[in-house]
């Protein structure tokens, strides 16, 4: 008989039934929301015996479209996270991961968890390192600071923000790489410190992250739709970051994400902001242009659609920035599947890639903010 339990930082599974060494399971909402897709949970007593696990209800995801060409993620250790076995059924909306654990445990998640203590370490690893101030800009509902860390001393002014939707742990994957660029003696960083001063918030929805949801706050809000008029009841996270981007001022901002459906790495931008000006929209197109000369890890080619004139969500950090600061302001968005310009079958988009990416996106900022100057 196996055993299933989700009841641990991020975790998120119901237990419908469990019929020996399979079960039917289904993912929990957002707390006072309707959004659900991020799963995480453990498995126990199948080492060496083929488990079968039925998702049952995928078809009401907030993303369905996520779900044809997928593979989950598992791990045996809670560290290394590779894909395995799955299929998606569409006629009946159920997901089914076949897999025979080695040991007595393994984890299973839509995609390599970034832990809320993984989190703190890395806010203290890089806090105490020369050069870099770290502050709490606010705190969340359920009482978790919003750390922000400070780098650099150039006039120019740099915010990149990560996991405004907790369901999307490649995005603090990706601050990690940053941060721990940012603060190194790589001369990619020794440019933009010179350049630049940076702010990075790794976790903006620590809340979401530990509840194990998809997209909102301990309130049910998606931050980043929060952005016009965010509130101390609704989205404190919100409020408390764009109260210190006003009071720095914002150059360039990077928000960075996870697409359920899309199997490539791409941008979205601020088309359609009222105050749109044809050169805020030619460096925006010069970053991505140099970024997907960089790397095969990103491309220009497949993404959203662009907001007709004057038709921007201004609720959404990109464009609420680039309008209000007229700011080069990008949103970064990272695959659950994996890019398939470049496909890895064993892990499919991970961590390592996550990281080295933001490492091509820092070298890409130095070299434009280094030719704007
Ligand atoms: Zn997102």
């Amino acid at each position: 008989m196996i055993t299933i339990t989700s009841a641990f930082d991020s975790g998120n599974i119901e237990v419908l039934s469990v019929d020996g060494d399979t079960a039917q399971l289904a993912i929990r909402r957002d707390h006072q929301s309707d959004f659900y897709q991020w799963f995480h949970f453990c498995i126990a007593g199948a080492a060496g015996r083929e488990v079968t696990l039925r998702i049952m209800n995928c078809a009401g995801s907030a993303y369905p479209l996520g779900w044809p060409g997928y593979r989950a993620r598992f791990s045996d250790d809670g560290d290394d996270w590779r894909q395995t076995a799955t299929d998606y059924d569409l006629s009946s909306g159920v997901l089914t991961i076949r897999h025979t654990p080695a040991g007595e445990r393994v984890w299973f998640a839509y995609h390599a968890p970034y832990s809320m203590e993984r989190h703190r370490q890395l806010v203290e690893r890089i806090g105490a390192m020369p050069g870099v101030t770290t502050r709490e800009l606010g705190r969340s509902l359920d009482g978790y600071p919003i750390d922000c860390l400070d780098i650099g001393s150039g006039p120019t002014q740099v915010w990149l923000y990560a996991r405004q939707h907790p369901g999307e742990p490649m995005a603090e994957w990706w601050a990690e790489g940053a941060l721990e660029l940012l603060a190194s003696d790589d001369p990619v960083a020794r440019r933009l410190r010179a350049a630049a001063t940076l702010h990075v918030v790794p976790n903006m929805n620590p809340d979401g992250s530990v509840r194990g949801h998809l997209r909102t706050n301990a309130a049910g809000a998606n931050l980043n739709r929060e952005w016009i008029a965010p509130s101390a009841e609704r989205s404190p996270e919100v409020l408390c970051v764009l109260a210190a981007m006003d009071a720095t001022g914002v150059d360039y901002a990077m928000d960075i994400h996870g697409d359920e459906s899309i199997p490539y790495v791409f941008m979205a931008g601020f088309h359609g902001i009222p105050s749109w000006t044809d050169q805020q929209g030619l460096a925006y197109d010069r970053f991505g242009e140099l970024l997907a000369g960089r790397t095969r890890d990103f491309q220009t080619k497949h993404g959203y659609p662009l907001a007709g004139a004057g038709r921007a969500n201004l609720s959404m950090s990109t464009n609420q920035l680039a309008e209000r600061f007229g700011a080069v302001a990008m949103t970064l968005e990272m695959p659950f599947k994996d890019n398939d310009d470049a496909p890895d079958p064993e892990r499919g988009w991970s961590p390592a890639r996550s990281k080295a990416l933001a490492h091509d996106c820092l070298a890409t900022l130095a070299d434009v903010i280094e030719k704007a100057g």
